[in-house]
């Protein structure tokens, strides 16, 4: 249960005065839907206004502050026109107030022909006239707030402006509980730490990186703690020792001898597998490391002890190809392995329900939907959960919820993430790393092309087809905007099937109907279809050794690792490969300095790095940007000077009051729910 102290900040946003049902849209667009994440959302930056006395004295692209008479209004000429007011200074230079759409019926009352007004806005020029587009204050001379006048910028969405954010704000901060510390005294005052909610009103105030510190040590703090409530948990927490004696995995007959560091990392997980305690492994294998073949050997073990194992996929696509790979490769072990994901339906359904529950199915493979609630496991000993940074902690906890006894966890990872990042993903977990390929993989040969050479592109392709080899398409995803994604795939599509052979080709993304997507994948896979278009559904895990053209459209604007986990799709049989990346014309710096990175190396290490790096300090690493790090509110700067001595912290915590009740405990439970990070406490008496 939440602490009721917490109550007011986690009231809906529209429980504040001016917030309505249209304001509600805008605001969850910033992700501000509680009067929390409103708290949380400080400006941008802070813009100073100079005071002028005539638009002579200032320049274009300035904020100033300058005393106006209105002269006249004019309304536009067609409804989409702005409405302008015009008005002069002390020298007679003219300026006109430009108001779109309803904001002027705010002008016409707000600035009558005849009267002064001092108005603060942005100064700028449109053709040979000068403008302020939309002041952001219109004041009688005698108001207050003259002279010099120091605003916040917060972000905004469309429908939202700077002085109803600065009122919500305000309203916000209000209702700023006092809450217990839950720093150590000792840091709070090294650091020169402000109080939780002092530290919130200064960040909405001023730029202040001292109360911005504050704040980002709570989120790590609480994420630190949330972890280790987790592992302490797991501790207690008696599972099943699983030792196998061998007698399936003997039956395998693969077609390769396991690299080193396969065998390495199965040893270990054997290792971990034969314990009571249940295991909490990461498996870190960069793309066609082989990551799979391990995956299997864990779960066989399982099964020859008598136990049941599943495979968590975090797509469809990927679950299904899972399926197919494992069931073959476990054939002559004679295992029954099935699939099931939510679209399972009816009777398919039931049977392997009926299968999971009396354990005749030893082997399931699936989407989430393997742990809804209705799924019930005869004896499961064994999770294995694919490209893990998908998921959330509490889908992890969730997860472990379901055998009688904890299962063992076995997680896994394609992204190379730096070590930062793993401490705030997965706190100390054991890790298992793949660091050396599978024999006669090629380098892949990266190559740059400009968007103005999609012709020649379009030509290579098509002799790359008639070679007999398959190819990607990736078009890019508008995160944001569904239809935009759609649109751009569904166009590409669309010509590359009126240059090739219709049959040829083919496409997924999310918005298509799952039969529809999986008949797509079956007929690309099976290599009766030769070329993919796709959105970045296919990032993570498709495995079709025999594609050995990529093609990445816009590919600025992927982020590196992103761009990585795509260009993994090809090189993995013994083919030689290619990658072509497309740019648009207008490259930022930062683009080009990716694109450049991906044609040099294809250690997936330093492109995970230098990703982090590019992505700069200042910069918020949420989810919005990329699944890796947890944080909302830590920068990537912040999070290398205080994860450490925030997971410390958090240790020396559970240490001392590992059921946080103590005075220091009870204020860190509220902060867990606070940030969100609660899921830890329930594992706690009276949490
Ligand atoms: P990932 O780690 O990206 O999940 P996969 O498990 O999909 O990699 O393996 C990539 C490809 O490499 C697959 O086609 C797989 O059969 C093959 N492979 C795996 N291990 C070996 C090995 N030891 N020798 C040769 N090929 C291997
Ligand atoms: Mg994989």
């Amino acid at each position: 249960m939440r602490p009721e102290i917490l109550n007011p900040l986690f009231a809906e946003v529209d429980t504040l005065d001016g917030v309505g049902p249209k304001l509600k849209k805008p605001l969850e667009k910033l992700r501000c839907t509680r009067v929390r994440d409103i708290a949380y959302h400080w400006p941008d930056r802070f813009v100073t206004r100079r005071p002028v006395e005539t638009l002579d004295e200032a320049g274009e692209g300035e904020q100033i502050i300058i005393a106006l008479t209105v002269t006249e209004h004019r309304s536009g000429a067609s409804r989409r026109a702005p409405y302008r007011v015009l008005a002069t200074d002390s020298a007679g230079n003219v300026l006109a107030l430009t108001f779109f759409g309803r904001a002027s019926y705010t002008a016409k009352k707000q600035l009558p022909v005849g009267e002064k007004r001092r108005v603060a806005g942005k100064l700028e020029r449109y053709g040979d006239m000068l403008q302020m587009v939309h002041p952001d204050h219109v004041m009688k001379l005698d108001d207050a707030g003259l002279g010099q006048m120091r605003e916040p910028v917060y972000s905004l969405a469309e429908g939202l402006t700077q002085p109803r954010m600065a009122s919500l704000a305000a309203q916000a901060l209000e209702k700023l509980p006092d809450l217990p510390e839950w720093i150590e005294p000792g840091m709070l005052a090294q650091q020169k730490w402000p109080a939780w909610a002092d530290a919130l009103r200064s960040v909405h105030a001023r730029d202040d990186e001292t109360a911005k510190d504050r704040l980002a040590y709570d989120e790590l703090l609480a994420n630190a703690l949330a972890l280790q409530l987790v592992k302490a948990d797991n501790r207690r927490k008696r599972g099943r020792p699983l030792a196998g004696d061998g007698s399936l995995r003997d039956k395998l007959q693969l077609p390769f001898p396991l690299t080193g560091a396969q065998e390495r990392s199965i040893r270990e997980i054997e290792g971990d597998l034969a314990q009571d305690a249940p295991m909490l492994r990461l498996l870190q294998g960069d793309v066609g490391a082989g990551k799979t073949v391990v995956a299997l050997h864990a779960m066989l073990v399982a099964v020859e002890a008598g136990a049941q194992a599943a495979l968590l996929a975090p797509t469809e696509i990927l679950a299904r190809q899972h399926f197919e790979t494992l069931r073959e490769m476990a054939r002559p072990t004679g295992v029954e392995v099935a699939l099931l994901t939510g679209r399972d339906k009816g009777r398919a359904r039931e049977s392997i329900l009926m299968g999971l529950m009396d354990g005749s199915i030893q082997i399931v493979v699936g989407t989430h939907a393997i742990f809804q609630e209705a799924v019930q496991y005869r004896d499961l000993g064994l999770v294995v959960v694919d490209e893990q940074h998908r998921f959330g902690v509490s889908q992890r906890l969730q997860m472990t919820g379901k055998g009688k006894r904890p299962p063992h966890t076995l997680s896994m990872t394609a992204t190379p993430i730096p070590r930062t990042l793993t401490l705030a993903n997965y706190g100390e977990m054991e890790v298992s790393r793949l660091d050396e390929l599978p024999p006669g993989r090629q380098a892949i040969d990266t190559r740059v092309v400009g968007m103005d050479r999609l012709p020649e592109v379009v030509e290579a392709v098509g002799r790359h087809l008639a070679s007999g080899q398959q190819a990607y398409w990736v078009c890019p995803m508008v995160r944001d905007e569904e239809g935009m994604e759609k649109a751009a795939a569904e166009q590409r599509y669309a010509a590359l099937k009126a240059r090739f052979d219709d049959d040829a080709v083919v496409m997924v993304h999310g918005q298509l109907d799952p039969e529809v997507k999986d008949a797509a994948m079956a007929r690309f896979a099976s290599g009766q279809a030769k070329l993919l278009v796709a959105t970045t559904v296919i990032e993570v895990g498709v495995d079709v050794p025999a594609s050995t053209l990529i093609v990445i459209e816009q590919a600025e604007s992927f982020g590196l690792a992103q761009l990585h986990q795509l260009r993994g799709r090809v090189g993995r049989g013994s083919e030689k490969s290619t990658c072509l990346l497309l740019r648009g014309n207008q490259l930022s710096e930062t683009g080009q300095r990716r694109l450049a990175l991906m044609r040099e190396t294809q250690d997936g290490f330093r492109i995970a790095e230098e990703d982090l790096e590019l992505r700069g300090g200042g910069e918020l690493l949420g989810t919005r940007q990329s699944g890796d790090t947890p944080f909302r509110i830590a920068t990537l700067d912040q999070m290398q000077r205080f994860l450490d001595p925030a997971t410390a912290d958090a240790k020396l915590l559970m240490d001392r009051d590992a059921g946080l009740e103590g005075e220091r405990g009870e204020a860190a439970r509220i902060l867990l729910y606070l940030m969100e990070r609660d899921m830890g406490v329930r594992t706690l008496r009276g949490g």
